[in-house]
């Protein structure tokens, strides 16, 4: 028997809480989340048997009712009600970070139109997890949610990403996860992908090459569980690279360092500040001064 999470008697202001919860592993939650559950008047749950096995798991005891954007315009209309009435309410999805392809958009929409206080209780996001484990560039992500499930307009849907120069994000079923790969590799190029399988759970798997590598490989085994797919930026980042190095090199050969790296920076809408380090070290050996 694990003992009892340190729950915090501090009062809990009133409001809107979007509290983040585990896309697997049971103990990927914060001490702050346990406390906004424990302390709330009401868990707004995407399902109350999935937020009962949770509020279980942490001996906690809540008064919990269902909400998903479909819910009908009363029950969001409760809601609201008890905020105007001073409540504080906890939002929870069936696993991760409401509102990332999981109800709460609308809910959250009206609550902050009608000037009621939102609080962000963050945790885990299947996106997230998979963006930080994938070795892919983190400094631009675009995140696209589930991909429409027929191909025609899977493709449509790809094609209008294509041009993004950021890793794209994709949540996907395991039956779906070969065509859609096949699909990406049409209208991405042969980019580098990641499949990120059971995050954080017993069968985690990291499966990283081509996108038609990884179409062919999971093509007749479609893998189980839940996925996140991640391709790799427009631009094979390789490439710019020595491209970048090539220009340097040549514009050091009539400009000093700074100006080189002003002028490269600028043709490849790179940071001049990076390329300036990058070219003090490609600049031609120095003469010694005495
Ligand atoms: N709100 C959740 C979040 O913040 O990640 C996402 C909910 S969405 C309905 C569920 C999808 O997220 C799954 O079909 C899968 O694509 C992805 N996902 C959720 N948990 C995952 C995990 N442990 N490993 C990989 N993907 C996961």
């Amino acid at each position: 028997m694990h003992p009892p999470p340190p729950l915090s008697d501090k009062p809990l202001a009133p409001g809107l809480y979007i509290v983040a919860t585990p896309i697997g592993n049971l103990r990927d939650i914060t001490l702050r989340a346990l406390d906004i559950l424990n302390s709330a008047d009401l868990v707004a749950a995407e399902d109350t048997r999935v937020a009962a096995k949770l509020l279980s798991a942490y001996d906690i005891k809540a008064k919990v009712r269902r909400y998903d954007d479909h819910s009908d315009e009363a029950a969001r209309g409760e809601i609201l009600a008890r905020l105007a009435a001073g409540e504080r309410i906890a939002l929870i999805s069936d696993a991760g970070t409401p509102l990332i392809s999981d109800p709460g958009f609308r809910l959250v929409a009206a609550a902050a139109a009608q000037g009621h206080d939102i609080f962000a209780a963050p945790g885990p996001s299947a996106a997230l997890a998979a963006l930080a484990v994938s070795g892919l560039a983190t400094d631009r992500f675009l995140f696209a949610g589930f991909p429409p499930p027929k191909s025609q307009a899977r493709r449509t849907a790809f094609e209008d990403l294509a041009n993004v120069r950021a890793t794209l994000i994709f949540y996907e079923s395991g039956p779906r996860l070969a065509d859609s790969l096949n699909d990406m590799s049409d209208m991405f190029g042969d980019r580098p992908g990641v499949v990120a399988r059971e995050l954080t759970k017993l069968h985690e798997t990291i499966v990283r090459g081509r996108l038609g590598e990884l179409s062919d490989r999971f093509r007749g085994a479609p893998p189980k569980g839940e996925i996140v797919v991640l391709v790799g930026a427009g631009q094979d980042e390789v490439a710019l690279e020595a491209d970048v190095d090539q220009a340097l090199q040549t514009a050091l050969t009539r400009l000093s360092p700074s100006e080189a790296a002003a002028e490269i920076a600028k043709a490849f809408g790179l940071r001049r500040k990076d390329l300036y380090r990058r070219a003090l070290l490609l600049r031609p050996p120095q003469p010694e001064t005495e």
